[in-house]
């Protein structure tokens, strides 16, 4: 084998699934839980982003924490409701999701799935049978980027939402991307991946 071959750029691998956070970076963050379809606002180009992923054959799935149902603040079934009007929002970008996967629990139910843990992360992989190691989760808090790191994904940071605030938190030496929105990383996913 040539030396050189030791030295040469590890080939980068066509992104197998893109796991994303919801509220904050494919909808608006209202600072409150989104309780109706009603509430739910896509935020700009966040949908046409997915839709593009979709494209290029990559599956697409969502991680969200939503408390408000352990919390008694929704019900299982509001919370379903938002989620068909996400899916038919997304679908109608010309986009698809393989699956909204959501933490219902309250902090207190102590339970394995609620982000920072990697457990919904886990629970996409098992679901879809798509590892999530060495693939990007893209979210604007720090425990999306946490999670991510936990199951060994790839972090990626938006500026929408909380995701400015987040990027104050951030060490200098992070090994988090940073976009300015979701459809800057379907971009930049696209071109480079
Ligand atoms: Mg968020
Ligand atoms: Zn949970």
């Amino acid at each position: 084998m040539p030396l050189s071959s030791a030295y040469a750029e590890p080939e980068r691998k066509k992104p197998r699934l893109v796991i994303l956070d919801r509220d904050g970076v494919i909808n608006e963050e209202r600072g409150d839980f989104i309780r109706t379809a009603d509430q739910w606002r896509p935020l700009p180009g966040s949908l046409e982003a997915i839709a593009r992923l979709s494209r290029a054959g990559i599956p697409v799935a969502v991680a969200t924490n939503q408390s408000g149902v352990g919390r008694g603040l929704m019900s299982a079934g509001e919370l379903a409701a938002v989620h068909d009007r996400l899916l038919q929002a997304v679908s109608e970008a010309g986009g698809e999701l393989a699956g909204v996967f959501f933490c219902p629990h309250a902090p207190s139910d102590h339970c394995r799935c609620r982000k920072p843990l990697p457990g919904l992360l886990l629970q996409i992989e098992a679901a879809l049978g798509l590892a999530v190691a060495g693939q990007y989760m893209v979210g604007d808090s720090l425990r999306d980027l946490q999670a991510a790191s936990a199951a060994g994904a790839l972090p990626a940071l938006v500026r929408t939402g909380f995701g400015r605030a987040t990027e104050q938190r951030l060490a200098a030496q992070s090994d988090v991307r940073i976009f300015d929105d979701l459809s800057v990383f379907a971009g930049w996913l696209l071109e480079t991946g």
